[in-house]
């Protein structure tokens, strides 16, 4: 495993950022490679802990030869927004200068072709000087993993269309518990910068059938714990040892996918009929019927009438909910999967 260090130039003059970046050249040139990176919303780490506890079982199979296809990996995609803290909060989603959320706004490309993005020398703000960096550095790679985590919630993933149902052994052996198919424009999300230069090409060429592309919500913000990026690191290994950039015989790999799958407009993002506090009655992962109570508004405490309900618009699946418990009227209070499209399903990307 080589590792190396990446820089982005700062906006000012002596400033810029690091990020580490590890490769492992595979034995095979046929085989397929794999780019995995964590953290592009700077705060978000879970995937970070997963990757750290995948590196050993990597550099394991490194050493005894097993490394079929290339192997990069960028463990914190995102030093700026890692740095960014506002009176002591992380805001690692938002480029404090550009205001535009660090997962939109790629590049897209017509082709997998590097020399179409913009050089070093072209003048643009650290942000975008990023996005073109990583795009860079992830293209060409057959499988494509952009971990993230959401507020509260189930490990789920953002398939776009085009590459379902071919992924569905990549969500059982990653074993999540849900999966979001999309298709069209998501904001140039990196996910969609990923894929979009194959959707421009010859079917053929492409090769969608045996490309992965996808955005991974491991749960949430706050579910960094050592036992769960263990897991989430065994996931990620059986879904490489599944599609052939690494071999180990010893490890069982699954095809079928049994958790929920929808499309992106059955998702209920259940608004808050007023400002309060809100009192949660479901967990995400729970299945709930029309009409079932999710929350409770507490918008003026002590008085009669002072709470609001909140009921599911229609029977499915609670993917997540805030991890705040303060709520403006209007806010979204969770994300329900509903049976049936939603009736005022958003088109684009939600959050991710
Ligand atoms: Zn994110």
């Amino acid at each position: 495993m080589e590792k190396s260090v990446e820089t982005i130039r700062g906006d000012s003059e002596g400033i810029a950022y690091e990020f580490a970046l590890y490769r492992i050249s595979g034995t095979s040139s046929e085989a397929p490679s794999a780019y995995i990176q964590a953290a592009l919303h700077g705060d978000e780490l879970p995937g970070v802990v997963a990757i750290d506890a995948l590196m050993p079982k990597l550099r394991k199979a490194e050493n005894e030869g097993r490394v079929r296809g290339n192997v990069t990996i960028v463990p914190r995609a995102n030093p700026i927004g890692a740095n960014q803290l506002l009176f002591g909060a992380s805001q690692g989603r938002f480029d404090l200068g550009t205001r535009v959320n660090y997962n939109r706004d790629f590049p897209l490309l017509d082709r997998p072709d590097t020399a179409l993005l913009p050089g070093d020398e072209v003048p643009m703000s650290s942000d975008r000087r990023l996005k073109a960096r990583l795009l860079k550095l992830s293209l060409g790679h057959d499988i494509v993993l952009d971990l993230h985590c959401d507020d509260e919630g189930v490990a789920y993933l953002y398939v776009p269309d085009e590459l379902w149902p071919a992924m569905a052994d990549c969500a059982a052996n990653m074993g999540v518990d849900a999966v979001i198919l999309w298709s069209g424009q998501s904001g140039s999300s990196f996910d969609e910068a990923s894929l979009h230069p194959y959707l421009k090409m010859p079917r053929k060429e492409a090769r969608l059938e045996s490309r992965v592309v996808t955005t991974v919500e491991y749960r949430g913000v706050s579910d960094v714990y050592a036992t769960v990026a263990e897991a989430d690191a065994q996931g990620l290994y059986r879904l490489l040892v599944a599609r052939g950039v690494i071999e180990d015989t010893w490890i069982e790999t699954q095809k079928t996918f049994a958790g929920v799958v929808a499309p992106i407009d059955h998702i209920e993002m259940v608004p808050a009929p007023c400002a309060g506090a809100i009192l949660y009655h479901v967990n995400p992962g729970d299945t709930v019927k029309a009409g079932a109570h999710i929350a409770t508004i507490v918008r003026a405490a002590g008085e009669d009438g002072g709470r609001v309900e909140v009921l599911a618009p229609q029977d499915g699946f609670i993917l997540t909910r805030r991890s705040h418990r303060a709520t403006r009227a209007g806010d979204d209070l969770v994300k329900l999967v509903g049976v049936a499209p939603s009736s005022d399903a958003r088109t684009g990307a939600l959050e991710a």
